[in-house]
């Protein structure tokens, strides 16, 4: 719906510029708002792909599938996607539509506060400014997680968490240590095994490989994409890879299922018939059930840990000295290079930065025990501010950017609502909120996220943080928002309560 003269104008902060908030951008522009600013921290845009830049770094979601449905790709160059590709992408989406020009860049929001019916918005540099509406896109996986070892300040060498990749650092004919086996570490070691002089990779924990094909695109391939767009949609929304997601989402909710089983002989069958010594064979071996960590794929990384330049170390990790790792066995393994593939602090979303809702509703406080929204969405108290993947929303081995438009669909109509003057404000109800969450931390605990193991998936008392239903039953949801889950304040009742 566009902005016509019998509408509220309204203003709009897209906080974050990664693809989330490009994608709010985007949307808001193509309705017709023309009060959009966007803020972000850095100077670049790109989010992940632009604080990832590790060697290595590849998307494991097929590269036409993990595009805007409204701006398809013909020139991805490999079937999975490699990082930088990924943040030429989003910059040449950003420039296409016009959003660069909205972005205030190098402006980091430490607060945002509702007073009297607007966001009052505060930046690290002092900037301010008022929004009717907040977009918050500011993403999951972008606080680093660095590990509790001691004597991490001793190392003599070059030590740097993944997503702060110091590329004056020399790798060739090098030795690197890897402290980490997620999707980042694992990429990290494919990529540099062939390159080292001698590789540690200490995993604490073991993970399940996928395995997969990451064929190039030929010439020719991308001439037909870029001549034919039937194919090239075809491409993004192509069958086989869909039904793959759509069994795998399944398998996640139901996991006694012939999928899971099916999930299980797979990885089972890759590690049996790719390593051919015994005891690596049993090293790489988890003691966990298949994707209740997020599943790992990759084409190489088998061959990886067998090149002679590989060690996979499961020892404890006692301390980091100035020579490199020492175990708790005593073994120290002399490094010049050490690369922390520790993680993220996954349930941080909008933190630190101070966000007060309504009647000084702090969200700190809110979120004190662990972050909750009504469907992922809206917080209770936080009117007209709508998150883009907020907390317990879908996450796995699928493209976040599908989900995240799903929800922009969603948030579109709490928009309208507040657009068409029907309200002044629009938030869920605490009563819709802990019927979600009973209802999902009921259903999260079957999920094989809950299965036992350790991952970024759980919340901090230990059940799975994400989307505990089927694929089917988010679209669903996100189809039409139920008004009745939400508190619609009017202008008059807002003016009475200001
Ligand atoms: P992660 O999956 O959270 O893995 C962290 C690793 O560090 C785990 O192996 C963990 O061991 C280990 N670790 C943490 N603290 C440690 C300590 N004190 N000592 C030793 N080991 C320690 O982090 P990530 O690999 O950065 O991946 C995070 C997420 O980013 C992924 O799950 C995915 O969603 C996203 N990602 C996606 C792609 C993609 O291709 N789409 C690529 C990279 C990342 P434990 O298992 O024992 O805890």
């Amino acid at each position: 719906m566009s902005a016509t003269e019998s509408q509220r104008e309204l203003r709009f902060v897209v906080m974050g510029a990664g693809m989330a908030g490009i994608l709010a951008a985007i949307k808001l522009r193509e309705a017709g708002h023309g009060e959009v600013a966007v803020y972000e921290k850095a100077d670049r845009i790109g989010g992940t792909w632009r604080e990832n830049t590790y060697p290595g770094l590849t998307c494991d979601v097929p590269s036409h599938s993990y595009t805007y449905s409204f701006e398809p790709n013909p020139d991805w160059s490999r079937y999975l996607p490699p990082g930088a590709e990924i943040q030429d992408y989003f910059e040449r989406t950003t420039r296409k539509y016009g959003i660069d020009k909205l972005i205030r860049f190098n402006e980091e929001i430490i607060s945002c506060e509702y007073r009297n019916g607007r966001w009052q918005i505060e930046t690290k540099s002092g900037l301010r400014d008022e929004a009717d509406v907040v977009i918050a896109a500011t993403g999951v996986l972008h606080v680093p997680r660095y590990p509790d070892i001691d004597g991490i300040e001793d190392f003599e060498g070059a030590i740097f968490h993944t997503s702060r990749w110091d590329h004056s650092v020399p790798l060739d004919d090098r030795r690197i240590g890897v402290i980490g086996t997620g999707s980042t570490g694992v990429q990290i070691v494919s990529a540099l095994s062939k390159r080292v002089k001698k590789l540690v990779h200490f995993q604490r924990t073991p993970q399940w490989i996928m395995p997969v094909e990451n064929p190039e695109f030929s010439e020719e391939q991308k001439a037909a994409f870029r001549n034919d767009p039937e194919l090239l949609k075809y491409m993004q929304n192509e069958p086989e890879y869909l039904a793959n997601v759509e069994r795998f989402t399944n398998a996640i909710v139901e996991p006694e299922s012939p999928a899971m089983e099916e999930i299980e002989t797979i990885v089972r069958d890759y590690l049996e018939n790719s390593i051919r010594d015994p005891e690596l064979r049993e090293k790489l071996r988890p003691s966990y059930r298949a994707a209740c960590k997020r599943l790992i794929y990759s084409p190489d990384f088998y061959e990886a840990v067998q090149r002679p330049s590989v060690e996979v170390e499961l020892g404890a990790i006692e301390r980091i000295e100035a020579k490199g790792v020492r175990l708790k066995d005593g073994t120290l393994h002399e490094l010049d290079v050490i690369a922390l593939a520790t993680g993220f602090k996954a349930d941080q979303f909008m933190r630190p930065m101070n966000v007060v809702g309504r009647n000084g509703v702090e969200l700190n406080e809110v979120w004190a025990d662990t972050p909750r929204a009504y469907l992922s969405i809206s917080i209770p108290e936080f009117p007209n501010l709508f998150m883009l993947n907020g907390p317990n929303g879908p996450v796995g081995n699928f493209s976040l950017i599908d989900i995240a438009e799903h929800q922009w669909h969603y948030i579109e109509q709490l928009i309208a609502k507040l657009e068409s003057g029907e309200c002044a404000e629009v938030c869920a109800t605490q009563s819709a909120l802990d019927a979600f969450d009973k209802a999902r931390l009921e259903a999260a605990k079957k999920t094989i996220f809950g299965s036992g193991c350790q991952s970024w998936y759980l919340d901090a008392n230990g059940v799975p943080a994400t989307w505990p239903w089927t694929q089917k039953k988010f679209y669903e949801a996100m189809a039409e928002p139920d008004f009745s889950a939400f508190e619609l304040v009017s202008l008059e009742e807002e003016n009475a309560g200001a």
